[in-house]
């Protein structure tokens, strides 16, 4: 089959991959479609460190083709969407209401058993995010599928997967914005427009999107930004000017650029929240002010996925989705062939989509 593999270091290109019929716990699934995310890219030029060759591809749905052992939850037939942290129910974190840090989540790109099912050139390879789905068929953990729908789309359920997952998550379930907050989204890609479409649901009465590029900016106002800020002026001075002078309830960064995580916290007004969902690099660091800290009394969130239980999360989106309230049509600006997938994450460098899709036979 053909496969996104990234090779090495800042060299990716759709490759021909043998993939193994799936183990006990496991799903083939014919891909229907694949979301275009940054975390590829992070992969692919090592900001996030995992071992290469991997196919890569984190944000798919498509249809079950067949399943191994001992799988019960879906049959083949099924419509499903693949979420990229499994919940396997069972471990610390599960039992405990936080799925999106399930343990089974690995960065080894190995099966649960920790082997692997693709192999290129008689090589073992892994599958990011334990999916590997922007190929014409993945084998993934049973406890990373969810069923849908057969009405609804491939394209805008992959979304569900990762990026509208993490930005609206990030709103509701991590930061829990209050109906009438005010609200900074910094970094309008996919993730944060997803966030932006959030707030909106939740009823902020103000949200001020920040980014460098215009065009983002532009799809930021579709999706529900009541002001925009172009990055390049000072953007906590323009997010204090629109907010009456001490900035918003709640700020959040999705460029993984420490110096913009800093910009988010400040824009925070005294007592705000702060909540930061870009990766940046290792070597970075977001420093907070030992004297400031304390007075400023502002609540700094990590936020991983959107803290989403995706059995729960996904259904409840899809529903906003069908009432018209989640605009995921708009989120996919262009479609692509797997062949073309190189260029996808190009015209994602080059900002040119709020969502790129990879579109499957
Ligand atoms: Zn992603
Ligand atoms: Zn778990």
């Amino acid at each position: 089959m053909k496969a996104l593999v990234a090779l090495k270091l800042n060299t990716m290109s759709v490759e021909n991959v043998t993939i193994d019929p799936p183990e006990a716990g496991e799903v083939l699934v014919k891909m229907g479609a694949v979301g275009v995310c940054h975390s590829d890219l992070s992969v692919a030029n090592g900001t996030v460190p995992m071992p290469l060759p991997m196919v890569l591809g984190h944000e798919g749905a498509g249809v079950v083709e067949a399943v191994g052992p001992g799988v019960r939850r879906v049959e083949a037939g099924d419509h499903v969407v693949l979420s990229f942290v499994p919940a396997c129910g069972e471990c610390y974190f599960c039992q405990r209401h936080e799925p999106h840090l399930c343990t089974s989540c690995t960065a080894d790109g190995l099966m649960l058993d920790g082997t692997s099912r693709l192999r290129m050139q008689g090589q073992s390879i892994g599958a990011m995010s334990q999916l590997g789905c922007m190929a014409q068929y993945a084998v993934v953990p049973a406890i990373s599928v969810m069923q849908i729908d057969r009405s609804i789309p491939f394209d805008r359920a992959a979304l569900l997967g990762c990026g509208v997952m993490t930005g609206v998550g990030a709103v509701t379930n991590t930061a829990q914005v209050k109906p009438g907050a005010t609200v900074a989204v910094f970094g309008c890609g996919g993730v944060g427009l997803a966030a932006i479409q959030g707030a909106r649901v939740v009823g902020a009465r103000q949200i001020i999107a920040v980014d460098r590029v215009d065009s983002k900016l532009d799809y930021a106002r579709h999706f529900g930004a009541t002001h925009t800020v172009n990055a390049r002026e000072d953007p906590v001075a323009a997010i204090q000017a629109h907010s009456g002078g001490w900035g918003v309830d709640y700020s959040f960064e999705f460029t993984g650029n420490a110096v913009v995580m800093d910009q988010a916290y400040r824009a925070a007004r005294r007592g705000g929240t702060v909540c930061i969902v870009g990766v940046g690099r290792g070597s970075d660091s977001l420093a907070l002010n030992a004297c400031a800290f304390a007075p400023e009394a502002k609540t700094v969130l990590g936020c991983y996925y959107g803290n989403a239980n995706f059995r729960v999360d996904m259904p409840n989106m899809l529903a906003l989705y069908q009432a018209k309230r989640l605009d995921l049509d708009a989120m996919i600006t262009r479609t692509y062939r797997l062949d073309d997938a190189v260029r996808a994450f190009e015209d994602m460098e080059a900002g040119l989509n709020a969502r790129g899709v990879i579109v499957l036979d």
